[in-house]
């Protein structure tokens, strides 16, 4: 049984990788799931399930950990559904098929987990603080883009490739001036942004 959990695993990053699925990288997992053990995290918010991967790996992690993820492309979505019966964790993830922009979340979560479109990210942030604890975090996947952000623009052929890494830019600096929030961007991974929300009346 332990064996077979281990062998799904590697069957859905390899369908990943296959299907040209971007799903985040060993470094990055073992830092959220290291992450979520350290800070006894009880709930997580996900914006962008893909086939589940990261949801699974955050519920294997932690015993009683609840994870809610969002997805809008129905192929993945479906996947998703498929990998997370198949290890038993449906009573611990909770897949909505939608796009995140137009879902409202009911409840608070320890942590908001964004990893969708990467133009996006200051909507999702805006959006989904308000299902934060207080004291808990927000933690963004990709904040290098590949090694593009600390690229001269200029030697970036694609033109929709420099508006993502100029989003990304823009968003850097909004969690950096959100005095709401203390952020550290972490080399590990593709970059990954911890932005904890200060306590209410302290600093
Ligand atoms: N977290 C996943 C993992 O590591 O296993 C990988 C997620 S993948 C990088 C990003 C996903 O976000 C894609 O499957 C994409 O369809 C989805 N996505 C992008 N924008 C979205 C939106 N507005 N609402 C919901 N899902 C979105």
């Amino acid at each position: 049984m332990v064996n077979n959990k281990y062998a799904l695993i590697k069957e859905i990053k390899e369908y990943a990788i296959d299907n040209k699925i971007p799903i985040m990288r060993q470094d990055g997992i073992d830092f959220l799931t290291t992450f979520i053990i350290k800070h006894q995290v009880k709930n997580v918010l996900e914006i962008g399930s893909a086939i589940g991967y990261s949801a699974i790996m955050m519920s294997l992690c932690s015993p009683n950990l609840k994870v809610t993820t969002i997805e809008r492309d129905e192929e993945r979505y479906l996947e998703a559904i498929k990998n997370i019966k198949k290890l038993k964790l449906e009573d611990r993830i909770t897949l909505i098929f939608n796009d995140a922009l137009k879902t409202k979340i009911e409840g608070k979560y320890d942590l908001v987990f964004i990893d969708a479109a990467k133009a996006q990210n200051i909507k999702f942030f805006e959006l989904f603080e308000r299902n934060l604890t207080d004291g808990g975090f927000i933690i963004t996947d990709n904040m290098y883009f590949h090694g593009l952000v600390h690229k001269n623009e200029k030697e970036i052929k694609s033109r929709n490739v420099r508006g993502i890494v100029r989003k990304i830019k823009d968003y850097i600096t909004f969690l950096k001036n959100n005095d709401n929030y203390n952020t550290t961007i972490y080399d590990i991974g593709d970059g990954i942004a911890v932005s904890e929300k200060k306590a209410r009346g302290g600093s």
